[in-house]
């Protein structure tokens, strides 16, 4: 295949007859299509890479990255995009609940760096600035606005509009679909339907004092759960959740509200940063979705990021989950690239696919299962005085979340090890017909929390056997 060997600038816009041909053609530059376009590049392989905004964006998403995150950085050889933006590093979390607080650290051990904490805008610039030391990688201002089919099963490449409104059609070995939240072409490649679980409204506390500097902090209290955690050496990003499906409106009486519900909640140390965020800060409002895997097989392409998969931004997993893609991905890309098979690059793609759940899955069960624990006040107490007695009771958790572990087992026994603790407190308090019932209620809701979770996290023997099923099926 011909490929681009040109530099060309993210203004650059092509003739519209004019066809681009490359090996892999990203569509969309946000976390998950710029990293992988570096790891690409670093390889020398030919990347083109497709975003319809090249500028910084004022986002409140993705702005704590656990250290699994950075480790996958690091195994693709780019952890140099976490230099230059202020960012800071976080140690683990301090945790409120009704008056009482408990910090527990990650257990980094000799392995693994801090997690870290910036503005995402920064961030995401720095990942795309690498791009431009990269000969092999191509940057394209456009909006990809159609997914080329060769036939019913195959994808050839994409079609997007550039600014002054031609379309030019780009030809790949490879489509990575990494276009996000908002994928308009997830449908195409995703089975599963994605749902709104709530709204996150977020503010930036500036000149904020944390009650434990370089800690992430969550508070769950009778109101909603929030957290804060820092975002450069001077601010703090403070994330609160709005269940439902209808997001909140920013009005004079919704911010006195949020004053007055929030203020109590928080130590005194915070609450000057809060109140001055409220009455003079930007408040921004982002949905967030649950959506599970269930890849549709169209030869020549595969879908990465949150386009592909979500799940609740509690436990700040998303981009731990995308760069862990990203990494798993690009080293079969690199592997069949270098040995000359890209022809059979499809049988990569359902590898990856078929192997995800095995370093994704125990994050994304993890982040919604204690959501669900959050929103149950007998639930989170239990979680709360369960972490409180520290040792491994805290520590094995706390690896499940920062990722340093991805043992699903492990994230089982705790999770039910945490109803049963709960359970028993509340027998040991009174023992009565009420409080057994009470008791089995709340380990039954537990067990109705996690189930479909776990579920929808299919082995991968399993993501096997249906993958090779359903491409048994549109073979035929
Ligand atoms: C409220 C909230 C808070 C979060 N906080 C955290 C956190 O603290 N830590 C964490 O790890 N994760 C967090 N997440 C999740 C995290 O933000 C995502 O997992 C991550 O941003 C996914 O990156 P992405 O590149 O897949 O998608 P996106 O960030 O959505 O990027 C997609 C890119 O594609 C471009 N694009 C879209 N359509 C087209 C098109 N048609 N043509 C060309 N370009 C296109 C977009 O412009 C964008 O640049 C949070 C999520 C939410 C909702």
């Amino acid at each position: 295949m011909e490929v681009l060997d040109k530099k060309i600038s993210a203004t650059h816009s092509f003739n519209e007859n004019e066809k681009i041909q490359t090996q892999v053609c990203i569509v969309g530059g946000g976390v998950t299509g710029a990293s992988l376009a570096a790891f690409l590049g670093k390889q020398q392989i030919p990347v083109v890479i497709i975003e319809k905004e090249w500028n910084e964006v004022d986002r409140i998403v993705g702005e704590l990255l656990q250290p699994g995150g950075v480790q996958q950085l690091k195994n693709m050889g780019i952890e140099q995009v976490l230099e230059g933006i202020d960012a800071q590093p976080v140690y683990g979390y301090s945790i409120f609940r009704k008056g009482k607080s408990i910090q527990v650290a990650y257990p980094l051990g000799d392995d693994f760096s801090p997690g870290m904490g910036f503005r995402n805008g920064k961030f995401v610039q720095n990942i795309r600035a690498l791009l431009n030391e990269l000969p092999s990688v191509t940057r394209i201002h456009g909006n990809v606005t159609e997914l080329v089919y060769e036939n019913e099963r195959k994808i050839s490449g994409v079609k997007y509009v550039t600014e002054d409104g031609k379309i030019v059609e780009v030809e790949a070995g490879l489509t990575v679909v990494c276009d996000g939240i908002f994928s308009r072409f997830r449908e195409q490649l995703n089975a599963e339907r994605h749902r709104i679980t709530g709204f996150f409204a977020g503010l930036v506390l500036e000149n904020a004092t944390l009650p434990t500097p370089s800690h992430g902090h969550v508070f769950i209290t009778d109101q909603t759960p929030f957290l804060v955690y820092p975002i450069t050496s001077t601010s703090a990003r403070m994330l609160i959740d709005f269940p439902g499906d209808q997001p909140p409106r920013i009005t004079d009486e919704f911010k006195s509200k949020l004053k007055s519900k929030l203020v109590d909640d928080m130590p005194e140390i915070l609450r000057p940063s809060f109140i001055r965020a409220v009455d003079e800060g930007q408040i921004k409002i982002m949905p967030n979705h649950k959506l599970n895997v269930q890849p549709v097989l169209v030869e020549g392409a595969v879908m990465v990021g949150d386009a592909l998969n979500m799940r609740h931004p509690l436990t700040g997993g998303g981009m731990t989950v995308a760069f862990t893609d990203v990494y798993q991905l690009g080293k079969r890309i690199i592997d069949y690239y270098h040995h000359g098979a890209f022809e059979t690059i499809d049988q990569a793609i359902q590898d990856f696919y078929s192997s995800k759940s095995s370093y994704t899955g125990s994050i994304n069960v993890l982040a919604d299962a204690l959501y669900g624990v959050m929103s149950d006040d007998e639930l989170s107490e239990a979680c709360f005085d369960y972490l409180a007695q520290g040792g491994h009771y805290a520590s094995e958790p706390v690896s499940l979340l920062s990722a340093i572990s991805r043992n699903k087992k492990l994230l089982i026994k705790h999770f039910f090890a945490v109803a049963w603790f709960g359970a028993l407190n509340k027998l040991k308090k009174s023992f009565s017909l009420h409080s057994i019932r009470q008791s089995y209620l709340m380990i039954g809701r537990a067990t109705v929390l996690v189930r479909p979770l776990l579920l929808a996290e299919k082995p991968s023997w399993m993501m096997k056997q249906l993958l090779t099923f359903s491409n048994l099926l549109y073979k035929r």
